[in-house]
């Protein structure tokens, strides 16, 4: 992937340094909370939780009998300085955010439409969030639609490589741009009022009790995140040949490795169908190709298609 001439984002938080993320938290729930076992099984399961940690969180505090809310005091971080990192891989989140910027910008505009563009939190082992708990390296990333932020622990980007297989060498950079680019694209949901909608709907489920339904509905909300991510290679390409030889084969493995068939056989030696939320591997790349085909964003209608 040629990502040298991108425009640097000035949207990256940079909270790297800071383990821990400003001090004096503690483990969300305290004693009877998530154990770290617990934690870390959610973050293979769903390796972005996609949107809402609470939903999956929520779900496993249940099980394990805690029942103290994770309301947190108010987001501190808007304190917080941007801008743009210096070192490589800073470079690379801030170069790929960028142009991810500036193509979605296009995109809205051509249908009269304001894109706001989202922050992303760079950030190494916990930090805080606004979205229920703290971001959690064992998490993988993720998109908290009420600050509008993207999180990325970077440590993801080594396990891409390294635990899942999902890339190898410089091909790894167009595999994580893809995971970056499927974050933005639940931003790019929420922009557009898909998110608010659906998480009415999944509440609504929720309330009576139908898992699955909320289940499957997350599903959708995934994948359509998977092809608007492929929308967004599709312009980048378009505007700046940055897709090289092997990129693609590179982005679609990582698809396959980190859909939640293929996490769920690592954590749990087996599959079980109505609890996935990201969709399978197979599901996953057809989606993202979907988007990088078509580079429209109402081929990624996931909500209308009658097969996923
Ligand atoms: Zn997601």
């Amino acid at each position: 992937m040629r990502w040298d001439d991108f425009r640097r984002s000035d949207n990256v938080e940079d909270r790297r340094g800071e383990e821990g993320g400003g001090g004096g938290f503690s483990m969300p729930g305290g004693r009877g909370g998530l154990g770290i076992g617990t934690i870390v099984v959610l973050g293979l399961v769903g390796w972005a939780l996609g949107i809402d940690p609470r939903l999956l969180i929520g779900g496993a505090e249940v099980l394990t009998g805690g029942g103290s809310s994770y309301q947190r005091p108010a987001d501190q971080s808007g304190t917080r300085q941007t801008g743009t990192p210096k070192d490589k891989e800073g470079q690379f989140v801030s170069a790929v955010l960028g142009d991810m910027e500036d193509r979605w910008k296009e995109i809205f505009q051509r249908s009269n439409q304001t894109y706001r563009t989202p922050k992303l939190v760079m950030y190494s082992g916990v930090t805080e969030q606004a979205c229920g708990g703290v971001a959690q390296a064992a998490m993988g990333p993720f998109y908290c639609p009420s600050d509008q932020r993207i999180y990325l622990d970077t440590s993801f980007f080594r396990d891409l490589q390294n635990r899942f297989r999902g890339c190898s060498g410089k091909a790894c950079e167009f595999a994580q741009a893809y995971v970056i680019a499927h974050e933005v694209g639940h931003h790019v949901q929420n922009v557009l009022g898909i998110l608010p909608k659906v998480q009415q709907m999944q509440q609504q489920f929720q309330r009576s009790g139908d898992k699955v339904e909320a289940n499957h509905l997350q599903v959708r909300v995934e994948l359509q995140a998977d092809c608007l991510a492929g929308v967004w290679a599709h312009h980048s390409d378009d505007a700046k040949h940055m897709i090289e030889a092997g990129d693609v084969e590179a982005a679609m493995q990582t698809a396959a490795a980190i859909g939640d068939d293929r996490l769920q056989q690592q954590s749990q030696g087996r599959v079980v169908p109505d609890s996935f939320t990201h969709g399978s591997s197979q599901q996953r790349v057809r989606w993202f190709t979907t988007g990088l085909k078509s580079g429209t964003v109402s081929s990624c209608n996931t909500f209308a298609a009658a097969q996923l």
